[in-house]
């Protein structure tokens, strides 16, 4: 029960989906909450970018997917009253693997040109997935529920999911078809990430044919929550400092090329760790704490958008994505839910090494030309295009956390423990980093221990 001042003055710093619910069920309990973001617009890691293209096209560079069970993520959505449409289910999936484009549908299986065993050869892809993934996704276990994590969870945590995969029996070539795709995008792909974190994320991920997306754009969710808390938020504010003390704590920021102060009773810091690392702290944080946020790691993630004069791909009956063994990555149809133009983007989603050497100048044409040699008919309906690095982004410094054998488990709850008057929320601070949902549960966590505790 809080018995000091009331309403106390709450300052949430970043207007990501993690600062704008803190904010917003502060205010519904009373509190009096201001909220700095650095941008001129709300939404952070879900960007939309728009007035890039012709015809009113835009393009996610950030969150584009919603998986049916993430429940936190369509009730904020409905609450926003945001329009919600089901992605497309291709019938078959595309690959491009050593030059070729390869199909696999149920019917047609594809011959996959790595060396499989003869097992692997009749389970197909999604027999290999099913046998391989199952005892993993089962033993992660349920992180809600006390007694969390298990002896099993913590085994996971103690090796890469390149390990895990070779424990479940799979040979080489499997795991080779494992790093193009989906799996690869968490940090430095299977050989370096937790397979904790990968099979947690994989859970989290769901199928991709019950996933929405927000018609109109993804960035509509946080700007209609932004609209509600209005005048409590100020933009074009980067907070560049925070004392603290067993009084108060204050806050510097820049705003329009000045110094501001502000003083409040305790601060909820939503921004992830790579740009957090960058605040100076007086007193500094306990050790554990600063050793966990300057360790944290980030996953490169660089995306290369293309329009197009006509949606060639349509001819290619299940294009939406193609997964490819270039450094290009995987490659969407980023246009798929706009119907008004014959135009299309074509946006391409590459990470870690390769979203590295993407992201460096000058690397554009190189990315155009990969595109083209998945899908040759760009060559005739090209009209220009631009490209995206996370890393470079002053105000995110990476696209979402991951974490190398021993280091979750570790760290978690070390991030998420208040100090003081100071909080940290933000999708890296849950169990499901790269997520909204993990954003959403980051601030509902915050927003208890803040109303449970006692006052300071
Ligand atoms: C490439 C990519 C693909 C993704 N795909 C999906 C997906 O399909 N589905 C899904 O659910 N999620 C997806 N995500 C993850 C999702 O975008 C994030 O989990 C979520 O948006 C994180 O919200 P947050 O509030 O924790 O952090 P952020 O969105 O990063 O918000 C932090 C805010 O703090 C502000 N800020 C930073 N520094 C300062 C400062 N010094 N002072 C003031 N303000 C500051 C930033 O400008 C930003 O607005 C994806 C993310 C990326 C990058």
């Amino acid at each position: 029960m809080v018995t000091g001042r009331f309403p106390e003055r709450i300052v949430v710093i970043g207007a990501g989906m993690a600062g704008l619910v803190c904010t917003l069920e502060l205010m519904k309990q009373g509190y009096n909450v201001r909220l700095l973001e650095a941008n001129s617009q709300p939404g952070g890691r879900i960007y939309t970018m728009r007035d890039h293209f012709a015809d009113g096209l835009f393009c996610e560079l950030g969150a584009a997917f919603i998986g049916e069970h993430h429940f936190l993520t369509l009730s904020y959505a409905q609450q926003a009253g945001v329009q919600l449409i089901n992605l497309p289910v291709p019938n078959r999936s595309l690959s491009y693997i050593g030059g070729r484009l390869i199909i696999d549908s149920p019917a047609e299986p594809a011959l996959w040109p790595v060396s499989l065993t003869a097992e692997e050869r009749i389970l197909g892809y999604a027999g290999m997935l099913g046998k391989y993934l199952t005892p993993g996704l089962n033993a992660t276990g349920n992180p809600f529920l006390p007694g969390w994590p298990t002896k099993q969870a913590i085994q996971l945590d103690s090796m890469t999911m390149e390990e895990y995969l070779r424990g479940q029996g799979a040979s080489s070539g499997a795991i080779k078809l494992f790093e193009i795709g989906y799996m690869q995008m968490l940090g430095d792909g299977i050989r370096k990430v937790s397979a904790l974190q990968r099979l947690l994320d994989l859970k989290m991920a769901g199928s991709e044919r019950s996933s929405k997306t927000i018609v109109g754009g993804m960035d509509q969710l946080p700007k209609k929550l932004a609209l509600t808390i209005g005048s409590n938020i100020s933009y074009g504010c980067a907070v560049t400092h925070i004392e603290h003390s067993n009084k108060e704590v204050t806050i510097r920021f820049n705003h329009s090329g000045e110094v501001f102060t502000i003083s409040c009773d305790r601060v909820i810091v939503a921004i992830p760790s790579t740009v957090l690392r960058t605040i100076h702290f007086s007193p500094s944080l306990s050790k554990e704490k600063n050793d966990a946020i300057q360790n944290q790691l980030s996953t490169s993630v660089t995306r290369t958008v293309i329009q197009s004069r006509t949606r060639f791909w349509n001819n290619l009956s299940s294009f939406t994505t193609v997964n490819t063994d270039l450094k290009i990555g995987w490659l969407l149809d980023a246009t798929f839910s706009q119907t008004t133009s014959r135009r299309g983007l074509i946006c391409s989603y590459s990470s870690g090494e390769s979203a590295r050497e993407l992201s460096k100048a000058g690397n554009f044409n190189s990315a155009v030309s990969e595109i083209k040699q998945v899908l040759p008919e760009l060559s005739y309906n090209y009209e220009g295009g631009t490209v995206f690095s996370w890393d470079h982004h002053p105000y995110s410094r990476g696209a979402y956390a991951w974490y190398k054998p021993k280091q979750m488990i570790r760290m978690l709850p070390t991030l998420t423990a208040e100090e003081g008057r100071i909080y940290l929320a933000g999708d890296n601070t849950s169990l499901f980093p790269g997520w909204i949902e993990g954003a959403i549960s980051s601030a509902l966590r915050t927003v208890n221990q803040i109303i449970s505790g006692n006052s300071i």
